[in-house]
């Protein structure tokens, strides 16, 4: 079992290991006292672990609602989120009360920003169910819904009070599911250590998870203490998001996530290295590094197509974007360019 601490606007821990989720009760009501809570989770994961979740909640002497919707991220939008908080409301819940997000990064986005928002904020538990969730989403605050014209267009920046990874659940993953994740902990590598690279390289991430995890809390922890409220350094863990959420944003969100941010690691890496800026051998590297996981390296659009899409992405500030550009393995940093050049980024990186 492995404790990060995370001090932020809140401090909370996050806490990595096998069993916590039989022992959540104990944790929230550790931290609540006697609180109601609304488990809220996607179809699949209710199935899974549901059931383990109810118990354990009940166990503790709390009470508790459900609220379960279908999974997807077609699903993170407003009308689930405002069903979301129709059922808080219904249910009477109050300040006191506890939303617990019991899912993958759509079940936390969701969730949190529900969280942040009825009532003006209640308190919420992150249980990660996804590799992904576990290395990146439950933790650091951001919560959000997509919009019709682009990803996690509203949402705001609220804190768990705590979050519970549970290995074990790992264990019913998908292969593509896995893979997402993976593409996630070696965007972690590729921002802040050569040696974490080389490791991913050697050692499969399913062999040992509760480290690698652990890690990559550790790494986002850095980031949220330093610039909780992503106006800087924060940015640099969009590595590969310019470009993955447009190609998310023109699939109708059907690609999925994990997969559009290697696509876009490495079509930025490669257009990085052809301009310069990047140590040569670079991009071959991490190439090999995603497909030995089993991940895309290539976009599956036009130039012209995710140009325009990444415009209307949220990290674009009027006429420029700041893209997360890859100077070595281990090392990027932050580049501001005007919208006008994302075609040239694209189609040097050999997007057609
Ligand atoms: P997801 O929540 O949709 O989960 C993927 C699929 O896995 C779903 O079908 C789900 O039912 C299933 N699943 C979840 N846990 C399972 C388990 N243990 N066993 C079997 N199946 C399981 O997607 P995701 O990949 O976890 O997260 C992607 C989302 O996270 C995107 O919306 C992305 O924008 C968001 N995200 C947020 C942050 C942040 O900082 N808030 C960071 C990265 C990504």
């Amino acid at each position: 079992m492995k404790t990060v601490r995370i001090d932020a606007s809140a401090s909370y821990d996050v806490v990595i290991g096998p069993g916590l989720l039989r022992v959540s009760g104990q944790r929230i009501a550790a931290l609540g006292g006697r609180v109601r809570v609304m488990v809220v989770s996607d179809e699949r994961v209710f199935s899974l672990y549901g059931p383990s979740l109810l118990e354990s909640l009940r166990a503790a002497g709390l009470e508790c609602a459900r609220f379960v919707f279908p999974q997807g991220e077609r699903e993170k939008n407003l009308t689930t989120y405002g069903a979301l908080l129709e059922a808080l409301c219904r249910e009477k819940f109050t300040r006191r009360d506890w939303i617990a997000a019991l899912g993958g990064g759509v079940v936390g986005d969701l969730a949190g920003f529900a969280a942040a928002t009825y009532q003006r904020g209640i308190p919420f538990v992150q249980l990660p169910t996804t590799l992904l969730a576990a290395v990146d989403a439950s933790v650091g605050g951001k919560t959000a819904v997509d919009l019709a014209g682009g990803k996690n267009q509203a949402g705001a920046f609220y804190q768990p009070r705590l979050v519970l990874c549970d290995t074990d659940c790992l264990e019913t993953l998908t292969q593509e599911e896995y893979r997402c994740g993976c593409a996630e902990i070696i965007k972690y590598a590729m921002l802040g250590s050569g040696e974490f690279f080389r490791e991913l390289a050697e050692t499969p991430v399913k062999e040992r998870y509760e480290d690698v995890i652990a890690r990559c809390v550790a790494m986002k922890r850095d980031y949220v203490q330093a610039d909780e409220y992503d106006t800087g350094e924060r940015m640099k863990l969009n590595l590969g998001h310019s470009f993955g959420h447009a190609a998310e944003l023109l699939s109708g969100y059907a690609l999925p996530h994990g997969e559009a941010v290697a696509m876009g690691m490495a079509v930025m890496c490669r257009s990085a290295e052809k301009a310069g800026y990047c140590q040569a051998g670079t991009a071959e590297k991490l190439t090999a590094l995603l497909r030995s996981y089993g991940l895309p390296t290539e976009l599956p659009y036009g130039a012209e197509a995710l140009a325009e899409a990444a415009r209307g992405d949220k990290k674009a500030a009027g006429d420029s974007l700041r893209l997360v550009v890859p100077e070595a393995v281990g090392r990027c940093r932050i580049e501001t360019v005007p919208v006008g050049d994302i075609l040239t980024w694209l189609k040097r990186g050999g997007v057609k």
